[in-house]
């Protein structure tokens, strides 16, 4: 299943996704009225939903109808996010800073309120930041929860992917040390358009994904290169702490960012960032 949450006639909506049409999901009879509320209710409600959207469905309308939000508008925990995940990023910022493939995860969060829509506008502060920075990653949403799960059996785990821009401010980021009030101003996490059930990526290490600013490619890798992949990261992040439903996992960027490039570029007022991968759809934001 393709799913959204929306805002239609002024409601939010949960709404699943086929072709160009969203079929919006009851509120009423006990069906889920939240992304947060359908994750909770566990895999045998997403196996009828799966199996019989129609049971659910109240209406269907053109997607072009519905405002398309985050497919979690407000996480309950912050967003864990991946650092130095992929080998050809650790070398193009190894004369700007890290310079080893890690031996262990880097791991930081982004805070719940910097959480975007796919098509949302990006405030920029210039008087704050004049280095903000883009980062392609695919994202994956924990639908069952547990502590020290084994890598064999993480991916059950997954409730379903969808894309994130770690939009960055770079010079807050290494200005303050610790990640955390760089990566998390606010509406520098795009995220969507949809979530993408897990039983539809059976291999999340085989999807390609992109960057264009304003039209020109800055990033194109696969998450093949990952160095540490998604079966793993839920592993090591479940051993001392639990994975809840829920949970919000970004597992870190490929090579292409704008703080390596020589020179250096950021994102300016009016560029369009765009950020898509493969199977799940793309993001389109503005810097305003
Ligand atoms: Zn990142």
């Amino acid at each position: 299943m393709h799913l959204i949450s929306c805002r239609y006639r002024g409601a939010e909506r949960v709404g699943v996704v086929t072709g160009d049409c969203a079929g919006l999901i009851s509120a009423r009879d006990g069906w889920p009225r939240t992304m947060l509320a359908l994750i909770d209710a566990g895999p045998e409600l997403w196996s009828a939903l799966a199996s019989n959207p129609d049971r659910a469905i109240d209406e269907r309308v053109p997607l072009s109808a519905v405002e398309l939000c985050a497919p979690i508008p407000r996480p309950r925990k912050n967003i864990m996010c991946l650092g130095w995940n992929y080998a050809d990023h650790v070398r193009e910022s190894a004369g700007a800073r890290a310079a080893e493939i890690p031996e262990h995860p880097v791991v930081f969060t982004k805070n719940t309120t910097s959480v975007n829509g796919p098509y949302g506008d990006i405030p920029w502060d210039p008087d704050l930041t004049t280095q903000l920075d883009w980062e392609v990653e695919l994202a994956v949403i924990v639908g069952i929860g547990g502590r020290r799960i084994p890598v064999a059996d993480a991916l059950r785990h997954v409730f379903g992917y969808t894309v994130i821009n770690d939009i960055s401010a770079r010079d807050l980021q290494f200005r303050h040390k610790q990640y955390f009030l760089g990566k998390s101003l606010d509406g520098t996490c795009p995220m969507g358009p949809v979530i993408v059930t897990a039983d539809e990526i059976p291999d999340p290490q085989a999807l390609e994904l992109r960057t264009w600013v304003n039209g020109e490619i800055k990033q194109s890798s696969s998450t093949h290169y990952q160095v540490f992949g998604v079966a793993r990261v839920l592993s090591i992040l479940s051993l001392g702490m639990p994975l809840e439903p829920g949970d919000i996992i970004s597992t870190g960027t490929p090579g292409g960012v704008g703080f390596v490039r020589n020179p250096p570029e950021f994102l300016r007022q009016g560029d369009l960032v765009e950020c898509e991968v493969q199977g799940i759809g793309r993001l389109r934001n503005r810097v305003r």
